[in-house]
């Protein structure tokens, strides 16, 4: 039986962490400020926007909504990303990703202010991350899964880590932050061969591939520690991970579910982003 690394402990102990500093920021007259950019009306950008909105509203952190249509040009984009750059009472600003097709994402990303880019969409944000430095943010979801482990005190150096998935949303930042923790770590995707050794291999697996309950029992061992990022939806409609949780459970020795693991971690750390870049400021 695996320990379940649940995203509630994790979060309870950094809310209390965002709580103290927001309660610095206000001897100081500071309210942190979240600026929201949604392009649109995806269902999946909804639902993270409503659960990164009650986050605030619990942590006292304000927030404010920019709409845009789907059909929104260019110039209206930009404009509304240079309006929140300049905006004295904004800290930290959320774009949802992917943009709708007719938009240049590189364009326009890259015009957010590093200082306001808490979940490490510039590429300015992704150069500090693959530096080593500390400059700008990591994506929310790449933090949430490093603060589960320190959360559960599990050592990353010397062990060998094995991430499933390559995207600058999770897979390649996730990479180099266990690399930075002194894992040896191994990135896989659609063209590793012989996945299911790879996997095996890994004291620590992260899945973040967006696939169903692909990772089975034949991809793990005991001793492993596996944090699931995957958010899909599986054949009877229900929320799932990518890895099939009956099958690691019995077998690995620790665990995050699918739901109540990354995904709760991951608002918070986005509300302890705009509140670090809000301390920043005011301490600059
Ligand atoms: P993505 O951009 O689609 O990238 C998926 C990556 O996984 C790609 O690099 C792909 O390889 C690889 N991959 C896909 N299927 C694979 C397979 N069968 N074997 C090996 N590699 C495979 O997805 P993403 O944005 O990184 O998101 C990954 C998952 O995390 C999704 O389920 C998403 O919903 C979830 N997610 C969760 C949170 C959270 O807060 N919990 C936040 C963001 C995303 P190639 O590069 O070769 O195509």
């Amino acid at each position: 039986m695996a320990q379940i690394l649940l995203g509630k402990e994790v979060t309870a102990s950094l809310n209390e962490e965002i709580k103290e500093k927001v309660n610095k920021l206000k001897e100081h007259h500071v309210t942190p400020k979240l600026g929201i950019i949604r392009i649109g009306e995806r269902q999946d950008d909804i639902a993270y926007e409503r659960n990164a909105v009650k986050r605030c509203e619990t942590l006292s952190v304000a927030y404010e909504k920019f709409l845009l249509p789907e059909d929104a040009t260019e110039d209206i984009v930009i404009d509304t990303i240079q309006k929140v750059n300049q905006a004295e009472d904004i800290h930290g600003v959320l774009i949802f990703r992917p943009l709708p097709h007719h938009l240049d994402e590189e364009k326009i990303l890259n015009t957010l202010a590093v200082e306001k880019d808490v979940d490490g969409i510039t590429n300015l944000s992704m150069a500090g991350i693959f530096a080593g430095k500390e400059m700008g943010y990591a994506p929310c979801t790449a933090s949430a899964c490093i603060r589960i482990l320190d959360h559960y005190g599990i050592t990353c150096t010397g062990k060998k880590a094995v991430v499933v998935g390559r995207s600058l949303v999770v897979g390649k930042p996730v990479a180099m932050m266990l690399l930075k923790k002194n894992a040896t770590v191994t990135i896989c995707h659609t063209k590793t061969q012989n996945l299911e050794k790879e996997v095996q291999a890994a004291d620590i697996v992260i899945a973040a591939a967006g696939s169903a309950g692909f990772i089975k029992k034949e991809h793990l061992r005991p001793g492993q520690v596996v944090i699931d990022v995957g958010i899909n939806v599986d054949e009877e409609g229900n929320l799932c991970g990518d890895v099939a949780f009956d099958e690691a459970e019995p077998i690995v020795e620790a665990i995050t579910p699918v739901p109540r693991g990354v995904g709760g971690v991951t608002t918070s750390i986005l509300v302890e982003h705009v509140v670090n870049a809000a301390l920043l400021k005011m301490e600059a």
